[in-house]
């Protein structure tokens, strides 16, 4: 059995690093009246279960309902001006998609989204009605990031990915900036990963505002590419990982995220899709919100004891709403 924790190397800045924590920092003042500065919510009846007292950052709030919106209108609004007026490509099926196409509304810019043809309606539609033009391909033939990257060739576009970008990392990391701001410091703050955007992002917005704090990831036990990297500090990957939790089946971390992660990340755990289910049925039961499985990732660790909960004091980042409500009433149904 490996040695499950972690201890980061130091904590003092690291020239080396792909983002500083300063970067979220200017994000944060770029974001500034732009992202909805979400709620932070308690229950009493979540601290009795953790046996502390936890604060969830409500992201599935922000515009959009997810996180995403941070980390694209940073990167967007960084554009040059020839960048702009040739404008953006990015390729998502999921909510990564809908905030690209939002920030280059807001900033005026063309957007082209690459989406897979069978992506569902309300996702082709609340993609197109912020005004992108959606370039659709067929999974089963087509390697998205080629095609993008083709047509960003072809078009002059600039690609911004949804989480191995420096400008998008810094971003992301707004939402733990805005937790800690609120409330003060944490002992351990939990963060969902997929590629690591918003761990990592987080993680930096801790080291400066609440440098004691333990980070903590969580990923489904299908997806665990990035628990078994920061274990053996070589990048690990995964193909295709049945998970309901479609936000973080990311095959691995990033060029930009993975040594972040290494740097500033306590220890990354695991959650099964069944605690999934059972986090967002509390979540929507008794604290009445609406949280997509992805989304209910850092919850379901602390709910189920995954996460030692000592020093009293947890941020927990919800990250994202977006969830069609058949599926979940069917997920609700049997388990
Ligand atoms: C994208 C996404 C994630 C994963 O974020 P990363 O930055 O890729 O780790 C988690 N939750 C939701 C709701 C998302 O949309």
């Amino acid at each position: 059995m490996p040695d499950q924790s972690h201890t980061p190397p130091s904590r003092a800045t690291q020239p080396d690093l792909p983002v500083q924590p300063a970067d979220v920092m200017a994000a944060a003042a770029r974001l500034d009246g732009l992202a909805h500065r979400t709620p932070v919510l308690t229950s009493r009846t979540a601290n009795e279960r953790v046996g502390a007292k936890v604060f969830f950052k409500c992201e599935n709030f922000q515009r959009v309902g997810a996180f995403k919106f941070r980390g694209a209108y940073n990167a967007l609004s960084q554009f040059s001006p020839m960048e702009k007026e040739r404008g953006v490509i990015a390729y998502s099926s999921g909510n990564h998609a809908q905030a690209i196409a939002l920030s280059a509304q807001l900033l005026g810019m063309p957007a082209t989204i690459v989406m897979p043809k069978n992506a569902p309606d309300v996702k082709l539609d609340a993609t197109r009605g912020y005004g992108a033009e959606i370039v659709l391909y067929d999974p089963e033939t087509t390697v998205r990031e080629e095609l993008a990257a083709e047509i960003a060739d072809e078009r002059d576009l600039t690609l911004i990915p949804s989480f191995d970008h420096p400008h998008v990392v810094a971003g992301q990391g707004t939402a733990g900036k805005e937790l800690i701001d609120e409330v003060g410091e944490l002992d351990t703050l939990v963060v969902c990963c997929g590629g690591g955007g918003l761990l990592s992002g987080c993680a930096m917005a801790a080291d400066v505002l609440s440098p004691d704090c333990r980070i903590i990831g969580v990923e489904p036990d299908a997806g665990d590419d990035a628990a078994r990297s920061l274990r053996t500090g070589t990048l690990q990957t995964v193909t295709n990982p049945d998970t309901i939790a479609d936000g973080a089946r990311t095959p691995s971390l990033g060029e930009v995220t993975f040594p972040l992660v290494l740097h500033y990340v306590d220890d990354i755990v695991t959650v099964s899709d069944e605690a999934l289910i059972r986090a967002m049925r509390f979540l929507w039961e008794r604290m009445k919100i609406v949280v997509e499985p992805t989304g209910a990732l850092a919850a379901a660790a602390l709910f189920e004891g995954i996460v030692d909960p000592s020093g009293g004091r947890v941020g927990a980042i919800i990250s994202g709403g977006n969830v069609d409500l058949a599926r979940a009433g069917r997920w609700f149904a049997t388990t």
